[in-house]
């Protein structure tokens, strides 16, 4: 038995036709920059998140780093965030001239814990960006009390979480902007990097839109300083084909965590912590992960089994040596820590077979039991 932690060639197969196919209607266009498609899925994204406005960059750590530039963030800056997160998002902070100020977050979900972040707040926080790790959502109403009572702007990082939602709340409604990621292995995927900013919020979004052409509005007159950083004609006509199918793979990952939780359940709800689904969260499961005991041996074991595992994140952003400068240390931020000793991410996506996922529950019962 081998098995991956995902497979993107069955869902590739599904659709090729209809891939090259568009892919030969831009390259016979030569309209590779910001062409209808990029414009066709701003719109559509920007509807499916239930906002006004969405702009297509180069990917989802420039999105977090153009969404804080445009909601004038900048040098000097303070940006309350989560550690336990991949680096762009602190990366993005720092990238915008800011200083990340971690907090510790919440067992349950992994996500930002919203009592941490007023003891955080100083007259230098100018955001709070919540991580909507593994693709449930953040307490974004806790959250955006925050930071309507601080005068704060809530940048949604929602590279894990298209398709989110809370109390039928969609990600980007609540927070000032949200950023999507279209890296290949995100729950909406493209054949390369790609990204987006999604918002309400009209000032942003022109001003998001001027950074990613280099700052240059009208052409040529640059008032501000931005970059190269746009989605690509290509990959959004990937990505075009691709989006229908959204809401379909959303439910497969579901079903698929549901079923692990409930067979892993059945043995070892004593011993280990399946994923917490909190109340009125719809998560869409970028990853499925559990808390376990004897993380690394469980892991080779796994291994040894040929099944892929991950570990998302074994080091939290707040002990990276890129940020001992913010004086940080070992003990700082108690749950973030103890997550990224426990945390273990299981084969999921939308075509993992039930067969695969009885094999694999069985090797991980079979390491608690034996
Ligand atoms: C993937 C990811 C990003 C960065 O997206 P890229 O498109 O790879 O730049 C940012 N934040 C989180 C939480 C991510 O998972």
């Amino acid at each position: 038995m081998k098995i991956q932690m995902l497979d993107l060639s069955e869902q590739y197969l599904s659709m090729k036709d209809e891939v090259i196919a568009k892919l030969d209607e831009v390259m016979s266009s030569s309209q590779f920059i910001l062409g209808s498609n990029v414009k066709q899925l701003e719109s559509d994204v920007a509807k499916y998140s239930n906002v006004a406005h969405g702009i297509g960059v180069g990917n989802g750590s420039d999105a977090i780093h153009i969404a804080l530039q445009a909601a004038g963030v900048g040098l000097g800056d303070e940006v309350i965030t989560t550690a336990f997160t991949f680096f762009a998002t602190g990366g993005a902070i720092a990238r915008a001239g800011a200083t990340p100020i971690y907090v510790d977050i919440d067992l349950d979900t992994f996500n930002i814990d919203p009592s941490k972040i007023e003891d955080a707040v100083t007259d230098k926080t100018k955001a709070i960006i919540p991580v909507h790790l593994y693709g449930q959502m953040a307490d974004m109403e806790a959250i955006k009390a925050i930071a309507d009572k601080h005068n704060l702007a809530v940048i949604e990082d929602a590279a894990q979480a298209i398709g989110a939602k809370q109390n039928g709340k969609s990600v980007g409604e609540l927070g000032t902007g949200a950023t999507y990621s279209f890296f290949p292995t995100k729950n909406l995927g493209a054949y390369g990097d790609g990204g987006m900013i999604v918002t309400n919020n009209t000032e942003l979004a022109e001003k998001a839109s001027v950074i990613r052409v280099h700052g240059s509005k009208p052409k040529y007159y640059h008032h501000v300083l931005g970059y190269n950083s746009r989605l690509d004609e290509l990959q959004a006509a990937i990505l075009n084909v691709k989006f229908p199918h959204l809401d379909e793979w959303s439910n497969a990952r579901r079903q698929r965590a549901a079923y692990y939780t409930k067979k892993l359940n059945e043995q070892l709800a004593e011993m280990i912590q399946t994923p917490v689904e909190k109340e009125g969260n719809h998560h869409v499961f970028h990853q499925y992960t559990l808390r376990v005991p004897n993380r690394d041996e469980l892991q080779n074991y796994l291994k040894e089994h040929g099944i892929a595992t991950m570990i998302y994140y074994p080091m939290p952003l707040h002990v990276q040596p890129v940020f001992a400068e913010l004086g940080y240390k070992e003990g700082d931020l108690p749950k973030t820590e103890k997550a990224a000793k426990e945390a273990i991410s299981l084969p999921m996506y939308p075509e993992l077979k039930q067969a695969d996922q009885d094999y694999v529950v069985e090797k991980i019962i079979e390491f608690y039991t034996k």
